[in-house]
């Protein structure tokens, strides 16, 4: 076994603190990765709050994960030690599923395996993330990380890139679409950059004043602040696409407005509270509501690839691990420039 040191909560109220637990010893097909940086994503604070329900405790979160292979077991084809290697949300699936066949694991009709906060295919063995010193993970489910990029801006493609690039290459939103990014946090900035380099025109739709030079910076075209209604006004019935990114309640009726004839709301924010559709603001002009989860394996891939070439990354704030609980608090208060990334040599200290 191998002896990993974390960061794990105990249960939904305590903070964060040191945790060691007992990696698998490597199978045929699994790869050890020695992690560099995690990500923090907001779902790793919903979950250890036990926001969604189910928590399992004890929790080490982290589900952007990017790391160096440090032994690969003898039946692995993909990777060799010493390769740089990314894991995201999930590291297994039934695999014989029509959602599994089509490279779709996040749909997983058995569901899938989270990175943690789940159990192995076993349904007994927990799993744990990110938050920690290595992980063991099946070749199937994890990522080759393109050269030339910065390890720590890489980490949050893992999720907030895939979450993002995902719908909107499912809806192909691209040039002559307008699209709004509701929310500037993690996933919501890579949104605005994705978004406005597949040639959307973008305007991001924030509560807070303070980001605007940033969206712009980002990426975006033009900023709306959620709270100037007069201001919005002039974006009523404006979206092709909106991707809703907030991960607290919020009005959705106020923002389905703002879509144009056919458009379409996506929501890939995860507030733990339903939310409110009235069926008029949707059927008097044909809109749509969805929603994307994630992204397959395969086109994870296809977007650290296209990060790569294009050299997008997350823009993020380096923390030491014992400063996770700071920054779970400035997270709440949408204080977040854009992803926090922890460097994991802190923790092997
Ligand atoms: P984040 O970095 O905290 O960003 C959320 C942003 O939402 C905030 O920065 C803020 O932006 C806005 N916001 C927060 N509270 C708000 C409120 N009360 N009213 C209006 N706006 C508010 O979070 P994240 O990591 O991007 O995650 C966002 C959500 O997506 C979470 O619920 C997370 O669980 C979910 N998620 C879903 C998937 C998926 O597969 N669908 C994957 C990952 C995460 P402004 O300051 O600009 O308003
Ligand atoms: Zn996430």
């Amino acid at each position: 076994m191998l002896a990993t040191h974390a960061f794990a909560a105990q249960n939904a109220t305590s903070p964060l603190g040191p945790f060691n637990f007992e990696r698998r010893d490597p199978g045929n097909k699994d790869v050890v990765i020695d992690i560099l940086y995690c990500g923090v994503c907001h779902s790793d604070l919903h979950q250890i709050r036990d926001e969604w329900g189910g928590s399992i405790f004890p929790m080490v979160p982290g589900h952007e994960i990017v790391g160096r292979v440090t032994r690969v077991g003898s039946g692995v084809k993909g990777f060799k030690t010493g390769d740089i290697a990314g894991v995201g949300c999930f590291v297994d699936s039934c695999r014989v599923c029509p959602s599994c066949k089509a490279g779709l694991e996040q749909y997983c009709e058995q569901g899938m395996t989270g990175t943690y906060n789940s159990y192995e295919r076993d349904g007994k063995t927990p799993t744990y993330g990110g938050y920690s010193t290595q992980i063991v993970v099946d070749e199937a489910y994890v990522l080759h990380i393109p050269a030339g990029l910065p390890l720590e801006g890489v980490a949050p493609l893992l999720c907030a890139g895939i979450t993002t690039y995902s719908p909107l290459k499912e809806w192909k939103v691209g040039k002559g679409h307008k699209l709004g990014v509701l929310g500037l946090g993690g996933l919501g900035h890579m949104a605005v950059k994705l978004g406005a380099s597949f040639g959307a025109e973008v305007t991001m739709l924030s509560s807070s004043p303070s980001k605007e030079a940033d969206a712009k910076r980002l990426g975006a075209h033009q900023f709306a602040l959620t709270s100037d209604e007069k201001g919005l006004a002039k974006f009523k019935n404006y979206f092709d696409f909106i991707i809703d990114t907030v991960s607290a309640p919020h009005s959705l009726p106020f923002y389905l407005q703002l879509l144009n004839r056919d458009g379409t709301i996506i929501l890939v924010g995860a507030p733990p509270a339903p939310h409110q559709l009235p069926g008029f603001d949707i059927l008097l002009k044909r809109r749509r509501v969805a929603g994307s989860l994630i992204g397959g394996i395969k086109e994870t891939q296809e977007m650290l690839d296209y990060c790569g070439k294009n050299k997008i990354v997350s823009d993020v704030e380096v923390i030491p691990i014992q400063d996770i609980n700071k920054a779970y608090e400035r997270m709440l208060k949408g204080d977040v420039k854009y992803r926090f990334v922890i460097d994991i040599a802190s923790l092997k200290k």
